[in-house]
Order: structure tokens, then C-alpha cells, then sequence
């Protein structure tokens, strides 16, 4: 069987900025939208990036101790069956799973192909990104978008009051290769 590749923009270590607990969060490469303001332009291009294969992100994923897997990009629901592989095997390892989108839950629900990861998806932070909505929650970029907990592929709570505290947060990550990433969802990142 062919290996399942995703394209990977970047990939940050102990953040606890984009999602519940400790995590790794893998960004991935490609989006069609043009969101006003858009705070990951790099990660747009479908030709950029790197491709990797879900067995080296399990690897990687394995090699630290994390609450969770958190996908963001671009648009992880872009390539929709090796993410699927990759929260299902995320999963195994008895981990959350949370996605980023720009689509509503409901559009992928519609979708016969986007809809495929859902099965394996914990916590779904959707809709598009519109800077002229302010946002309250510390996980998302506007106040359109919402944090949602899903159990077999249906929304079972929406959670976004439970992360609306007024603080959206960011952080400063030191890789071991000396790169600086600078992640989160308050006004240094959203422009
Ligand atoms: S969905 Fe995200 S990556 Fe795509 S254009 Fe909008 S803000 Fe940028």
C-alpha cells in the first residue's frame, strides 16, 4: 500500500497556545481561501512546504509526551485522507485531536470528501477567518469562529464560552534547531 504523505508547512513542540494540555501542532500546506489579514500567508501556497509521510509526523508525534495533536495551516481538511490516517493513529496512541478550518462543521458534514477526518476529530475550531469579528476565545482568530467537541463526527458541545476569558494568548517556541516560532491568536499574530 502506498504510503499516506501529507504536505507540512511547520511543526511546533510543547505549545499550549493551540489547544488543551501540552501539544504538537503541525501546520499544514495549502489553502484556497484569501482571508483579509490572513496570519499564515506562507502556508497558502499548495506548492510549498515539505512532504512527509504519516508514518515520520507518528514518529515524531511519539518521540515526546503530549496531550494532543493540533493540525492548523492553510487547510488541514485540504488533504483530507492522510489526515484522517493521521488522527486515527493519533488516536491509538491515546491522544486529542484537535483541527483548525476554515470551513463550519456543517460544510464539511455536506461534503462527502472533506468530512472523511471527522470520525477522528475531538475538538474542531471552524469557520472562516474575519478580522473585522473580534474574537473573546483564546483559540480563535475571530468571533465568527467557533470551538467545538465533537464525538462520532456529530458536535456534542460547543465550548467556545469555555475558552472566551477575554486573554487570547500567544508564545515564543525555541526549537532544539535554535528556530523561533511565535504562535497563538492575540494582536501581534492577528492583523
Ligand atoms: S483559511 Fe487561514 S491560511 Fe487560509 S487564507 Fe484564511 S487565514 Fe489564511
Amino acid at each position: 500500500m502506498e504510503p499516506f504523505i501529507l504536505r507540512v508547512h511547520d511543526i511546533i513542540e510543547n505549545t499550549s497556545v493551540n489547544g488543551p494540555g501540552n501539544r504538537i501542532c503541525i501546520w499544514l500546506q495549502g489553502c484556497d481561501r484569501d482571508c483579509p489579514g490572513c496570519f499564515n500567508q506562507p502556508a497558502r501556497s499548495k506548492t510549498g512546504g515539505t512532504d512527509m509521510s504519516v508514518d515520520d509526523l507518528m514518529r515524531r508525534i511519539t518521540a515526546g509526551e503530549y496531550d494532543g495533536v493540533s493540525l492548523s495551516g492553510g487547510e488541514p481538511f485540504l488533504q483530507p485522507q492522510p489526515v484522517r490516517e493521521l488522527l486515527r493513529r493519533v488516536r491509538l496512541e491515546g491522544m486529542d485531536t484537535l483541527v483548525f478550518t476554515g470551513y463550519t462543521f456543517e460544510q464539511l458534514k455536506a461534503d462527502p470528501v472533506l468530512s472523511a477526518p471527522l470520525e477522528y476529530v475531538d475538538y474542531l475550531v471552524d469557520g472562516p477567518y474575519m478580522r473585522d469579528i473580534e474574537s473573546f476565545c483564546s483559540l480563535t482568530g475571530s468571533g465568527n469562529q467557533r470551538v467545538l467537541r465533537l464525538a462520532d463526527s456529530k458536535i456534542a458541545e460547543d465550548l467556545t464560552q469555555s475558552f472566551s476569558d477575554g486573554c487570547a494568548a500567544s508564545e515564543v517556541v525555541i526549537g532544539d534547531d535554535g528556530q523561533i516560532t511565535i504562535t497563538g491568536f492575540d494582536d501581534i499574530l492577528l492583523k
